[in-house]
């Protein structure tokens, strides 16, 4: 039995994953769910997994999560905050900890869970574009299993060999990151300037918290997988290309020296990656349904159009910089969607808050997760004022 504490459980993907664990209850047991804002949700996952423990944000959160299972024939324990999130991240009874957290404030529990040894089903992307150089060494040092959940990433895992150490000792060439291009593909950005936070999150083929939605739809969601690919497969951003396929179906690629190219396909449900993770190297049914080729019929690719996704080429650039520059990149672009979903700057503006915030701030190397904070900080700071002076 793998007992698990689920880092994010009422988003997109906490849900997905508990729709899979609820399909094997002899292999997988719930030790925590933790949650933000949907309490109401979060009370019920409680009493439907049995969790032993939920975690939320604030001590007025964890009186009202309590008044709602009061009453109730439901056990769990509420508590709340930041060491809490990392005690149950951490504690000797977890196997696995999905890390599911929208964000930088996924960082620091992620970070708990990898420091003591948990398998790690890895969904929070961004804690490796803030902190991947400290993020690795601890998986090593720790000697955690890192599976990544992003699909893109989970594909390139499935196409790479079992005892994949480095791309050149593998016979890899090139990774090739797929993009389903989202919402927007083949607009001008004269087009998107006017887009409404409901048509950015309106993605064609995946359904997906808002936060990420906004992403893919100005690729900085590619930009983001980019930086990740290169921490998990250990490659350089020059040894990824990002291909923009339409359908959704080829969820990455890995192309190898001797021209042999391979690929994993299925249909666009995270209830796929998931699965493989928690139960790798084994397999378990998902629920997705069966891939039906005659019905995808056919496969499109095209290059990324990165005059009219400028996010997809400021990520580009901020990989190459290294240092603190992902982090700022991060920090920015969340400022900034955030600013977009409140409807105070419009879509086009969030390129140009991210691009102002890394030519406005120094680069640095930071050596420790207090180090990472600070760029994350003074990021958020300088994109938050100029975001006062550019709003409508
Ligand atoms: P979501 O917005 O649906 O859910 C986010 C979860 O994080 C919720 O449970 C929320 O309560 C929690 N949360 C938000 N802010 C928090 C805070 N400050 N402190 C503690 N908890 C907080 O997001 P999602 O779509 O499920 O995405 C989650 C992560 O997975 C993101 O990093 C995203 O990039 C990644 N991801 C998502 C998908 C997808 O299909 N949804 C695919 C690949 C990767
Ligand atoms: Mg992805």
């Amino acid at each position: 039995m793998q007992s698990i504490t689920l880092l994010g459980a009422t988003g997109s993907i906490g849900e997905s994953t508990l729709d899979v664990i609820a399909r094997h209850p002899y292999k997988y047991s719930v030790f925590a769910l933790t949650g933000n804002k949907q309490l109401s949700k979060l009370a019920l996952q409680c009493q439907q997994h049995g969790a032993q423990f939920a975690v939320v944000n604030d001590a007025a959160a964890a009186s009202e999560l309590r008044a709602l299972l009061h009453g109730t024939d439901c056990k769990t324990e509420v508590l709340h905050g930041l060491e809490a999130l990392c005690q149950v991240a951490s504690a000797v009874q977890v196997d696995t900890v999905m890390a599911a957290i929208v964000g930088a404030a996924g960082l620091v529990p992620t970070m708990a869970a990898v420091k003591t040894g948990k398998k790690i089903l890895l969904a929070n992307k961004e804690s490796l574009v803030m902190a991947g150089g400290l993020f690795m060494r601890a998986v090593k040092a720790s000697g955690s299993l890192l599976l990544p959940i992003d699909s893109e990433h989970n594909a390139i895992f499935q196409c790479l060999p079992a005892n994949y150490e480095q791309a050149d000792t593998s016979g890899v060439s090139k990774l090739l990151l797929s993009a389903s291009g989202g919402p927007f593909r083949g607009w001008s950005a004269q087009q998107m300037a006017e887009v409404t936070p409901d048509q950015a999150c309106a993605h064609p083929n995946w359904s997906m918290g808002r936060k990420i939605s906004v992403d893919s739809a100005s690729l900085m969601n590619k930009g983001l997988e980019l930086i990740e690919a290169c921490w998990l497969f250990d490659v350089s951003p020059k040894q990824i290309d990002v291909v923009v396929h339409p359908q959704s179906v080829i969820h990455s690629l890995v192309q190898y020296t001797d021209g042999s190219v391979l690929a994993q396909l299925g249909n666009p449900d995270m209830r796929t990656p998931i699965a493989h993770g928690l139960a790798w190297p084994e397999r378990i049914e998902s629920g997705v349904a069966d891939l039906n080729l005659f019905d995808v019929a056919r496969l499109d690719f095209e290059q990324p159009d990165l005059e009219s996704f400028p996010c997809l080429q400021l990520a580009f650039d901020a990989a190459a910089a290294a240092g603190d520059a992902p982090a700022i990149l991060n920090a920015a672009n969340e400022v900034a969607v955030q600013a977009f979903l409140d409807k105070r700057i419009g879509f086009s503006q969030i390129a140009q808050v991210v691009d102002n915030t890394l030519s406005g701030l120094d680069f640095s190397e930071p050596d420790s997760l207090d180090g990472v904070q600070d760029s994350d900080q003074k990021a958020r700071y300088h994109s938050a004022n100029y975001i006062t002076e550019i709003e409508y």
